[in-house]
């Protein structure tokens, strides 16, 4: 490579309805690129269908400064697509992810920057202390980080979000897979290379309102574990065993009893306890299928992840890229 050649460093930055916020964020970004001569920058903006004056806000930011790149997405497709959109479009050499809400401090950067140039692939910051969230969800978020790793065999990273340093071959290795339902935060683990944990302190939102809610939360969780695993199937199939055996003795004991003593009318309480239970169980796992075959015929339909009004200046059509 050439030595003189600066390497660049594109800040990935996913927002809906953030216009609170892309200005104090820009004021902390500018700060940091101008602190690090050492590298050049591109801070890509992703509007992921913001209803507010997010998109005004952006194309505002570039025309003071050209490092600032945005990507207008058609529509709000979440969190997780308005990223691999920002992947795609992403020049640098290695990329950070940071929230547009200021809870993932830039004064980071720097230090993920270092990790990587001693050659680690992926730098992922890990929260020591979670402020300015309930403890409703923290509590939920460790519960769930402790069943998803029990049902799949990849670590996934506990209190980590999507705030990483990632270099180009992690990019690429992001960027090739086309899953429809993302759940970015198993993948990252899932496509291994060197990783190499740092700790911090997640701020509260510097202003404005979570885009989460629980419906989301709980949406998010079951692709996370529907995608990377599929061992409730198995799950569903060891207890219909247990379960048929344990009818099957009920059985043997039912025929004998009878022989044995005539037929028993009263029986009802039983028969309602032996139908409800088995009818539970069925419905649940007929729930548990039905997600698989649900995501199964997501992904046959190989839609495109995303559609793109505008990149900079230009009007877009999808690239090649976003098959
Ligand atoms: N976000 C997005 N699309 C959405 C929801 C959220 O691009 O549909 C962005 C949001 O603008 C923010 C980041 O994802 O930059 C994290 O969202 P938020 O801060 O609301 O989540 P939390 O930090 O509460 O988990
Ligand atoms: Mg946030």
């Amino acid at each position: 490579m050439d030595e003189n050649k600066k390497k660049l460093v594109t800040i990935l930055v996913p927002a809906y309805n953030e216009e609170e916020v892309l200005n104090m964020l820009y004021d902390r970004l500018q700060k940091l690129m101008d602190e690090n001569e050492g590298y050049d920058f591109e801070v890509l903006l992703v509007n992921d269908g913001s209803k507010d004056k997010t998109f005004q806000i952006m194309q505002e930011l570039r025309e003071k400064d050209k490092r600032v790149c945005y990507l207008n997405l058609s529509r709000n497709y979440g969190k997780e697509t308005a990223m691999i959109a920002g992947l795609d479009y992403c020049k640098g050499d290695c990329v950070v992810i940071i929230d547009a809400d200021l809870q993932d401090p830039p004064e980071l950067i720097p230090e993920m920057l270092k990790y990587w140039e001693e050659g680690y692939d992926d730098v992922y910051a890990k929260r020591k202390s979670r402020d300015g969230e309930t403890w409703l969800k923290k509590f939920t978020s460790k519960m769930y980080y402790k069943v998803l790793q029990a049902f799949t065999r990849i670590e996934i990273q506990k209190d980590t979000g999507d705030f990483r340093l990632l270099d180009r071959r992690c990019i690429e290795a992001l960027k090739s897979i086309r899953e429809t339902q993302r759940y970015t935060k198993g993948l990252f683990s899932w496509i291994g290379y060197n990783k190499k944990e740092i700790l911090y302190a997640r701020d509260p939102r510097a202003a404005g309102q979570t885009k989460w809610n629980y419906r989301n939360l709980i949406n998010l969780s079951i692709d996370g574990i529907t995608s990377f695993t599929t061992s409730p199937l198995r799950w569903a199939a060891l207890l219909g065993v247990l379960v048929s055996l344990v009818g099957f003795i009920y059985m043997i004991f039912i025929i004998i009893k009878t022989i044995a003593t005539g037929v028993d009318v009263p029986g009802y309480a039983s028969t309602m306890v032996v139908i409800l239970f088995l009818g539970g169980i069925q419905l649940i796992f007929l729930g548990v299928i039905g997600e698989y075959l649900g995501r199964a015929f997501n992904e046959t339909k190989h839609r495109p992840l995303y559609f793109i009004d505008r990149y900079n200046e230009e009007k877009e059509t999808n690239r090649d890229l976003n098959k």
